[in-house]
């Protein structure tokens, strides 16, 4: 799909996978104007494909790449193009749970010009393949990091658009975690790098044992302030907790209170989640060279609840009583 200052939006074509040529001057290559999505498509039990909230990424698109001067694609534009590319083979949406077709949406700034103004042509391109969960299909708890010097977002920055420059931040720091042996980096504020913000592509919870809930228990997520996603995962656990009788809050957390309640036994698990992830364990956090381990370091039962609710409802398995899913017709 394209777009240029004359025409607005053209209509979506469906092309053979392959290269798209970029004019050396393209305004992405030099001012970065890039921002994407990523969302998924379920096999249902019908045999039928459905896409997950496909609405609410198609509006944080658009939410991105105003941030960035760029158009906003119509919503509808954005859900006739992922449910055409869903309904193209009936046969690349996997079967099996937890796995899924993932969709790209990419939107970039094409236009030949060197010398900072608004880009008078951008492109939208939807790339479509089928996906495991991103740290495979057994939920193995992962560790993580915390970013010491670096920092990946500031309040009035771009830290809650998905573009791409936000990932190239954290490319090198991932880099060094993974080489002490972590997964994930835990990105800190970028003020005072006290108050835990996410990890670079998924959402953060904690479940405190202090809680009136059911099982005494309390989950918590850090506040979205324009430094996080809004992650849409992060909306689905929070809804799917409450329909659980969980307490629930958006809460501020530092990452002295995450050491200081895994080491006393009052936060007793966390975890990450994400399109691509789905809802992941997080065994281990280490910061200034200190490590602690939730509970044993095992998943944990809230966690486990949560994400089986979650993937139930992508997989038509439970009642997807939030109208979250949104079926593909075959014809
Ligand atoms: N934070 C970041 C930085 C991300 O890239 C993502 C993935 N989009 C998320 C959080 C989780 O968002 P969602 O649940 O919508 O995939």
């Amino acid at each position: 799909v394209d777009w240029s200052a004359e025409a607005g939006w053209s209509d979506w074509s469906v092309e053979p996978y392959g290269s798209i040529v970029l004019d050396p001057a393209a305004m992405v290559l030099h001012y970065g104007q890039s921002v994407f999505e990523g969302l998924k498509a379920f096999r249902q039990p019908d045999g039928s494909a459905a896409l997950f909230r496909p609405a609410d990424h198609a509006r944080r698109l658009g939410r991105s790449a105003s941030r960035l001067a760029m158009p906003e694609m119509p919503v509808d534009l954005f859900l006739e193009a992922c449910a055409e590319l869903v309904a193209l083979d009936d046969d690349w949406i996997p079967d099996e749970p937890g796995q899924a077709l993932y969709l790209r949406p990419l939107m970039i700034a094409t236009e030949a010009q060197v010398g900072l103004r608004d880009s008078r042509r951008y492109r939208c391109v939807f790339l479509a393949y089928p996906v495991d969960p991103c740290f495979g299909r057994d939920f193995a708890p992962i560790s993580v990091e915390t970013s010491g010097e670096s920092v990946r977002a500031v309040r009035g920055g771009m830290g809650e658009a998905k573009c791409s420059g936000n990932y190239a931040a954290s490319l090198m720091v991932r880099r060094e975690a993974l080489a002490r042996g972590f997964n994930e980096v835990l990105w800190l504020d970028g003020l005072e790098r006290r108050w835990v913000e996410e990890l670079s592509g998924m959402n953060v919870f904690f479940v405190w044992r202090d809680g009136d809930g059911p099982d005494g228990v309390r989950l918590t997520t850090p506040p979205c302030q324009g430094t996080i996603v809004r992650g849409i995962t992060r909306d689905c656990v929070l809804t799917l907790a409450r329909d659980l009788g969980i307490r629930v809050a958006e809460e501020p957390t530092t990452i002295d209170g995450v050491m200081a309640g895994a080491r006393s036994g009052r936060l007793v698990e966390m975890f990450a989640c994400g399109t691509a992830a789905v809802v992941v364990p997080v065994g281990r956090v280490a910061d200034a060279g200190a490590s602690a381990v939730f509970g044993d370091g095992r998943e944990g039962p809230v966690t486990a609840r949560l994400r089986n609710a979650f993937i139930e409802i992508q997989h038509g398995i439970r009642p997807d009583t939030h109208g979250w899913l949104r079926t593909v017709r075959n014809d």
